[in-house]
């Protein structure tokens, strides 16, 4: 059985209401080098191409979606959330997909979102996959040099993207996608995942911090997404069964310390981060070490917490014995066991 067919499994497409976004917050970012207010909105579209044939192993965005979500249904949910922005400088918008993907969004409802933020905002922040960046729909951007593009590019490595992660892309992808946005003048963002499923905690530690290097490159920021356990996901069912845990907190701290001489600048995500679902330690160190990556992320001249807790020499012995545990990135032999 191929890991594609293995992920279409655990999906469970979401039948959220195409009236409703499905949420907006405020957060702290940094816009030409200053840190501003940050308005973000996550828009219900009927989610991501990819997921729905069949998906990546940690992602499910999907359960956030509507079975279908006509353009002028998305272009009402971005302006109701705007009715909470109150003069934010940056805007992310997402849509739990790709922004730049005319069959989810609507050519039409891409321009009309895009042109309305840009009077709103001095800066906006989109997310696609790389194959929707393409010369054509970048040329037809509104002010294209005011706009940031993240692209999930999760690891450089291709036997990773390929049997760990099921991303339907390669590292060329990315790096072709990236030097289009350079071309245009736009800022880009590449999300890294810190320990896709069957890497051990050292590959991970690995696979992130070589990934950071290979991006560095090709975008101005890159952010680090440490797994959190998501619902209906592949990801979800080797949890369940304790054959999967995220990444330890002590883990990301050493692929910033490995990432250290990059040319981008490096943010951390910590959605989940000290739960149980998401990056975390023993439970007694965690809120120190959250609290330093999430201020990292705007300032990070930050001081790095305190690295003393006895959980740090149960992590370091496991980077040591933890191998012979693991099938390392094949997963088609650990599901015919
Ligand atoms: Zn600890």
């Amino acid at each position: 059985m191929t890991l594609e067919n293995i992920i279409r499994r655990f999906r469970k497409p979401g039948k959220g209401s195409p009236k409703r976004f499905v949420s907006a917050w405020t957060e702290q970012e940094v816009l030409d080098g200053e840190v501003t207010d940050c308005f973000v909105v996550v828009l219900r579209t009927k989610g991501c191409y990819w997921s729905r044939v069949s998906g990546c192993s940690m992602c499910g965005y999907i359960n956030d979606c509507a079975e279908e979500a006509p353009p002028e249904d998305v272009i009402a949910q971005f302006e109701e959330a705007m009715e909470r922005h109150a003069g934010q400088r940056f805007l992310k918008i997402y849509t739990s997909g790709s922004f730049l993907d005319d069959d989810e969004i609507g050519v039409g409802a891409i321009q009309h979102i895009l042109t309305t933020a840009l009077t709103r905002a001095d800066g906006v922040l989109i997310e696609s996959r790389p194959e929707f960046i393409t010369r054509e729909r970048l040329e037809g951007l509104p002010d294209s040099g005011r706009i940031e593009i993240a692209i999930g590019l999760e690891s450089a490595n291709d036997v990773v993207l390929r049997n760990s992660i099921n991303k339907k892309m390669d590292f060329g992808d990315f790096r072709k996608a990236c030097e289009l946005c350079q071309d245009m003048g736009m800022a880009t963002r590449a999300y890294i995942l810190v320990k896709p499923p069957f890497l051990t905690e050292k590959e991970a530690i690995t696979d992130a911090a070589s990934t950071a290097r290979s991006a560095s490159s090709l975008v101005d920021t890159i952010s680090l997404n440490p797994v959190n356990v998501q619902r209906n996901t592949l990801v979800e069912f080797l949890w369940k069964r304790g054959e999967y845990r995220p990444p330890w907190l002590w883990t990301v701290l050493e692929v910033l310390d490995q990432a250290e001489d990059v040319d981008s600048r490096v943010v951390v995500s910590t959605a989940g981060a000290g739960s149980r679902r998401g990056a975390h330690n023993c439970g007694q160190c965690d809120s120190a070490i959250v609290d330093f990556l999430r201020e990292f992320s705007t300032d990070s001249s930050v001081d790095p917490p305190d690295p003393r807790c006895e959980c740090r020499e149960q992590w370091l012995d496991l980077l040591d014995v933890q191998g012979p545990m693991q099938c390392s990135a094949n997963p088609h032999s650990f599901f015919d066991r």
